[in-house]
């Protein structure tokens, strides 16, 4: 592992330091103990400024590679992950009376999630530990992105995922070659088999809360929000979330630019749940511990009763000063349609959660219409065709006749989409 920028590991509970490599979790505070990687950023200062990203040609999450837990030569022959498109949102912006709004289009990473950007780290420490398998459990993201870049890098890949998973994302999971091990419970009764046999059989860990390296990867669409808007961030920014280790990446970005000298003003973070599966907001609102939650919601990638990185999560919250919210499943509904009529995006529930938060959010005055707000647009709606159904319904049959269809031509017109 090329340790040279990083300097040690820190607990978040107890704050002891472990040299790097030494654990996964605090071995004092156990599985909460979540440990957190911190850099020599005075040595990094130096190779990494703003005319030196200006310069950087390398247009993927590896040009932060100095910020990053893994060793440069394996990189340049993974797919292309991250430097992901960043729009600004105008037609949405109408609709919704906000001033600004732009969008970072994670979808179109080379596994339709944002996900790739943990799986990427994961698949490059076990090719530098040379583990000779990589392993996950998950409700379909994560797996998927593992065994794509796994079966890039020539590697095996041991996923397990609920039985409630989209039938798109398992497609994909064995499209990729992944051995496949479909869990007849729920996600947290998924996550505990893969870790006895994560540990059984001595592969490489790839569940996200408790390794504490991926969130490194996923705190890379973080700096690159940050880059792609001139290094002055906007007001709020908007994620969904299930685990807690996309909010927490994304508060690890801030700290890092802010610590470099790079950004000065520090973005409030909203994190959106559903109304179905919202353990961190019920916590939030009760201010209370987090209480495990039931999982019914369409937002599959969101839907964690007992979220795996609750302590960074709610500290990336509190810390910027942001907020928590939960949305409805009939506003996850309506945020696809938007996303899909006003600016072409296809998002799966999960993700459009982001925008049915900002919504709400400004409907609770949370958030102004004269603030500015990245959604995160987190993954690809053919992921789950059944939802995207459930959203949209399904086109009208025409027979085969030009006067059928100008009738019905005529007929449509009088019942407009949003
Ligand atoms: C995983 C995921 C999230 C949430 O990330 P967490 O780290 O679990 O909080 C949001 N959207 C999509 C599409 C995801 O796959
Ligand atoms: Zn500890």
């Amino acid at each position: 592992m090329n340790t040279h920028f990083m300097k040690h590991l820190e607990c978040v509970l107890c704050k002891k330091t472990y040299p790097i490599g030494a654990y996964f979790t605090c071995p004092c505070c156990g599985e909460k103990g979540i440990l957190d990687v911190v850099y020599d950023y005075e040595t990094i200062k130096k190779f990494m400024t703003k005319d030196t990203l200006k310069q950087d040609d390398d247009h993927s999450m590896f040009r932060y590679r100095y910020l990053l837990p893994v060793q440069t030569d394996h990189m340049k022959d993974m797919l292309k992950i991250g430097w992901t498109p960043f729009y600004r949102a105008h037609r949405l912006e109408t609709y919704l009376g906000l001033r600004k709004l732009f969008i970072k289009d994670e979808s179109v990473n080379p596994s339709g999630s944002l996900k790739d950007r943990a799986s990427a780290i994961a698949v490059l420490q076990a090719i530098d530990q040379g583990v000779n398998a990589v392993s996950c459990s998950s409700t379909g993201n994560a797996a998927s992105s593992l065994a794509c870049h796994a079966a890039r890098m020539g590697i095996p890949a041991y996923i397990f995922v609920p039985k409630r998973a989209p039938i798109g994302k398992v497609n994909q999971l064995l499209l990729y070659g992944a051995h496949v091990t479909l869990v007849d419970g729920d996600y947290n009764q998924t996550y505990q088999l893969s870790k006895e046999a994560i540990e059984h059989f001595g592969w490489y860990n790839r569940n996200a809360a408790v390794n504490p390296y991926l969130v490194e990867g996923k705190k890379t669409v973080g700096y690159e929000i940050f880059e792609q808007k001139d290094l002055r961030p906007t007001d709020w920014i908007a994620v969904s979330v299930g685990d807690g280790c996309t909010i927490a990446g994304i508060y690890k970005a801030i700290y890092d630019f802010k610590k470099l000298g790079l950004i000065h003003k520090i973005p409030k973070l909203l994190g959106v749940q559903s109304e179905g599966c919202a353990p961190f907001v019920e916590a939030y609102q009760t201010q209370s511990p987090l209480k495990k939650a039931e999982e019914h919601t369409i937002a599959d990638s969101i839907a964690v009763g007992v979220p795996r990185n609750p302590i960074k999560a709610i500290h990336a919250v509190e810390k910027t000063h942001g907020a928590w919210i939960a949305v409805p499943d009939e506003n996850i509904l309506e945020a696809m349609r938007l996303l899909g009529t006003h600016e072409g995006l296809c998002a799966e529930p999960a993700s459009a959660a982001a925008l049915a938060g900002i919504k709400e959010a400004l409907k609770q005055g949370i958030i102004k219409p004269n603030e500015s707000v990245v959604m995160i647009h987190t993954g690809h709606g053919l992921k789950d065709p059944v939802n995207a159904q459930k959203a949209v319904g399904s086109p009208p049959l025409c027979s085969p006749e030009l006067n059928a269809f100008i009738k019905q031509h005529e007929s449509l017109k009088e019942t407009p989409h949003d």
